[in-house]
Formats: C-alpha cells, structure tokens, sequence
C-alpha cells in the first residue's frame, strides 16, 4: 500500500467530520464515506414539506464547555458568533402546570458562585427547596458523596437530600437533557461528570449555547468543503458493508455495498454501535470489547415541529415540569439569537414551536394523531391564559436510536478509541470519552482517533 492509500472515515456526522478535518489538517489523505446522500448523522437538518422550514431532526443545545466542538467549527469557517447565540450568564426558566414559573438567573460571579448564587435566588422555588440545592453542592466537595457508574441519579439525589420540588425544577430536567435518559435508571457518575464540567470549571463554561443555523448548514457543509479543498474525498450515499481483514486480523480494506473494495490499511469507523458492529466479520465480533459493545442499549428521542398561528414562548425556550415534552423552543427566536432570558414580547404572525421529548420509550412507538393530542392537552395544562392557538403544521421526527443509554453500569462497556484490530479506530459520541453521547463527545472521539494516525 503506498502513502497516498487514503485513511477510510466511515461515517459523515460530528465524528467522521472532525476526525477527517483534523487529519487533511495535518496532511494525511482521508476517504469519508457516508451512507446517506447529505450526511450529519443525527445531528442533521432537512427542508419539510410540512411546515416549510428547514429544521433540524432534533433541537440541539451546546454549552460554553464544548471545547473541542467549537474549535472544529472555528477549524471549518463556522463564523461563531453570527452562527450560535451564547448566553450571558446561564439562565433557565421552568413552567409549572398552571402557567406558574420558576427561574434560575445565575449571576455574572466566577463558577461555582454563579450557580449557587443562582441556585439560592431561584424564581419560584420555595427556600427550603434552594438551600437543599446548595447544600449539595457543598456536600460534592467530600468524596463520600461522590457516585460510582453503578449509582442512579435518583438513587444518588436521595443521598443528596435534593427535595420533589428542586429535582422536578432543577435536577431532573437537567439529567433528561443531558443523559436522555430517566433519573431513575440514569448514571449518577456519567451526571457529575457534565456537573464539573459545565458548571464547576468557569461561568462561560456553563453558558448555554443555541445554535441559530440548521445544523447542516453550521457543520456538514462546511467540513465536506474544507476536505474537498485539501484534495481529500467526502463520498455520500456510499454504505460500507464490511471491514476487510488480513490473514493476521489486521484491516486490509473496506468493501462498500456496491461492491467496490478499497485497499487501506487505516479505517476509523465513526457509526454508531450496531452499525460498526454490522462492518465486522462475524468471529471478530466475539472479542470481549465488541462483545459488550454488543449490550449498549439505547435511547430514543422525540421531536415535534408545530408551526402555530401564533408564538406562545416569550423567550427562545422554556422547559415543562413534570411533562413528558421536556423543552419547547421557539424556533424564530434561536434563529433571531434572542437571549433565552430575554422578556422581550412575543412577536406577531405564525411561530414554528419545536418539542422535545427525551429518554422517549413511551411515545416512540405513537402516531402522529396520539402526539399531536399529548401536545393540545399540555398546552392547555402549562398555559391556560388566552385563547388556544391554532395548529397550522404538525410534522414528528422520531429517532429511535437517538444516542446510547446511560443506564447506571454502562460507561464500563463504552469501548477506547483504539480496537482490538490493528488498524481499526472507534469513534462515535457514545466511545469512552468520559462524556455522555453529545455533540462534544462526537468531536472529542474524532480528535482522539485522528490523534492516533497523525
Ligand atoms: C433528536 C436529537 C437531539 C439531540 N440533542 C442534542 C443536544 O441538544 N446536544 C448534544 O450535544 N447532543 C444532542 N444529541 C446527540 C447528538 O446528535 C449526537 O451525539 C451526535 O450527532 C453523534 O454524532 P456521531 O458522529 O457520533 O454519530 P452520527 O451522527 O450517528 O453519525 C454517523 C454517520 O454514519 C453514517 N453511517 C452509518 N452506517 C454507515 C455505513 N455502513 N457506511 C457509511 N456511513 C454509515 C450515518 O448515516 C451517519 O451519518 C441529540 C441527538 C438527537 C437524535
């Protein structure tokens, strides 16, 4: 194989796409094969007949501590500020059924002040309830309280003495968020780790960050450019089928589905679990590392895009306590960047209003008709005041694998970047990157295979 033989990406979403940019960055000549013909994973956007937008499978959220997602974009030309609306100060607003609303406003004051002083100011929220907020934030200090992958986060908010009142408005639509999964199955470990990260570092750390471009347009597009330029190839709607292995196990090539093979000898497979497993000959899957790759489980989410004659929202999003939709985004305001915190008026005119249901088991499998009815009866519980508004467009994205599960006990079977097969890298959101499957652990495991091969 001679040097220009190509490192064969598999895969075109966040990981394949950092990983390449990374690698043509350095030098090396990549092959990206994607199976879908305009890639982005499940981190993508499309035109929709339905409400006449481009959206996005899913709203997505950053924070000021992806680190490794904002260089890729700074790394591909995404003009930053133009293409993402940052927070000043973390703030979130939280609707009670009735209409009633909490609010948490943290201070411009270095982290971990910030969230305790944002904690202890809370909108809403009885003192009681604040205090036990911030009294777990003390008690994180001592190792005792420290939980293991075993632990639940309900388990472990028990311990922490967290009151009803501050998980329905804190704790647990922060664990739906950020772990899609229920607190009651939840990994308390994979929890503390986006705790430190995001709130116990810096106050920019835990800014909230929206992204006002369709996801395609803030990352796909712009990758597949820069690798284009480098004289490297994105080829789409080109399926791998297999990893071809050598007689001593080592990768010798890729055979895609229509048949063409291509020699490499270095292949990153950036797909999520079930389809990297699919690429490999069947006695390689008996290894112990692709073996309890095998029993991830995963994770549904649910999104509806409903356009309204109307805005509801006076801010780009609001989460529901105790709901099945978690957060409702108004998405004429994350386009306009308006401030999540901003009181500003609802404009006038019909609104697009995207849904959020995470960790979604029970409504995966519903029709259109069953979500559409779930959403009329939860508007009228969370905002009773003024006339209903009416459904222009209703339009369900379901994605039944959205990330892995982070059922406590599973970071142990999340597999290293490196394979049990000389020549074969993993990379995906849901590798062990010591983060939950996130846009940021997609980047950080494309770094970290490229880092291998640079
Ligand atoms: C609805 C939804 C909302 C989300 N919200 C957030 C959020 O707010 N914040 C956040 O950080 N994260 C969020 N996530 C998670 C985030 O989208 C993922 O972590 C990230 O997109 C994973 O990127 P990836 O590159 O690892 O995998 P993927 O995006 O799955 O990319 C894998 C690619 O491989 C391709 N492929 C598969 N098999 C083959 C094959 N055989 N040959 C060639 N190509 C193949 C696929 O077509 C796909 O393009 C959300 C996810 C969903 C679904």
């Amino acid at each position: 194989m001679t040097s220009s033989t190509p490192i064969v990406i598999i895969g075109g979403g966040f990981a394949g796409l950092a990983a390449a940019v990374r690698l043509v960055d350095s030098g090396r000549k990549v092959l990206v094969l994607e199976a879908t013909k305009a890639g982005g994973g499940r981190s993508r956007s499309f035109h929709d007949k339905v409400t006449g937008r481009e959206i996005d499978n899913g709203q997505h959220l950053m924070m000021g501590c992806y680190h490794e997602t904002l260089s890729f974009l700074k790394a591909i030309g995404t003009p930053i500020d133009q293409a993402i609306h940052f927070q000043r100060n973390l703030g979130l607003t939280m609707i009670k059924p009735g209409g009633g609303r909490i609010e948490l406003a943290c201070p411009p004051l270095p982290a971990p002040l910030h969230l305790a002083a944002g904690l202890l100011g809370m909108r809403g929220l009885g003192v009681l309830h604040r205090t036990a907020a911030l009294r777990a934030g003390l008690m994180l200090q001592g190792e005792i309280m420290r939980p293991d992958d075993n632990e639940t986060c309900d388990a472990w908010l028990r311990r922490l003495g967290q009151t009803q009142a501050v998980r329905g408005a804190f704790w647990e639509p922060l664990i739906w968020a950020v772990l899609n999964d229920d607190p009651l199955v939840a990994s308390a470990a994979m929890l503390l780790t986006v705790i430190e990260r995001a709130f116990m570092s810096t106050r920019d750390a835990s800014r909230l960050a929206i992204p006002r471009l369709p996801l395609s347009e803030l990352y796909v597009d712009r990758s597949v450019a820069l690798i284009r330029e480098r004289g490297s190839e994105v080829r789409f709607a080109s399926p791998a089928r297999q990893i071809e292995l050598d007689s001593d196990g080592r990768v010798s090539g890729v055979i895609l589905k229509s048949g063409e093979t291509i020699a490499t000898t270095e292949v990153i497979s950036a797909v999520p679990p079930h389809a990297m497993l699919e690429l490999l000959p069947a006695p390689a899957r008996e290894d112990l590392v692709f073996r309890d790759v095998a029993r991830l489980e995963s994770s549904p989410i649910v999104n509806l895009w409903v356009s309204l004659d109307r805005p509801i929202l006076d801010r780009a999003f609001v989460g529901l306590i105790a709901s099945p939709l978690h957060w409702l985004w108004d998405r004429d305001r994350v386009e306009a960047g308006v401030d999540a915190g901003s009181r500003a008026a609802p404009s006038r005119g019909p609104s697009l209003l995207s849904v959020t249901i995470s960790g979604a088991r029970s409504f995966v499998n519903d029709q259109p008709e069953a979500l559409r009815e779930l959403f009329v009866g939860e508007l009228g519980r969370f905002f009773p005041q003024g006339p209903t508004p009416e459904i222009l467009g209703f339009r369900v994205v379901k994605e039944k694998r959205a990330t892995i599960s982070h059922a406590a006990g599973t970071y142990r079977r999340r597999p290293e970047t490196r394979s049990p097969i000389p020549g074969l890298l993993l990379a995906g959101d849901w590798v062990r990157t010591g983060l939950p499957a996130t846009i940021e652990s997609a980047v950080q495991s494309g770094h970290d295979a490229a880092a291998v091969l640079r």
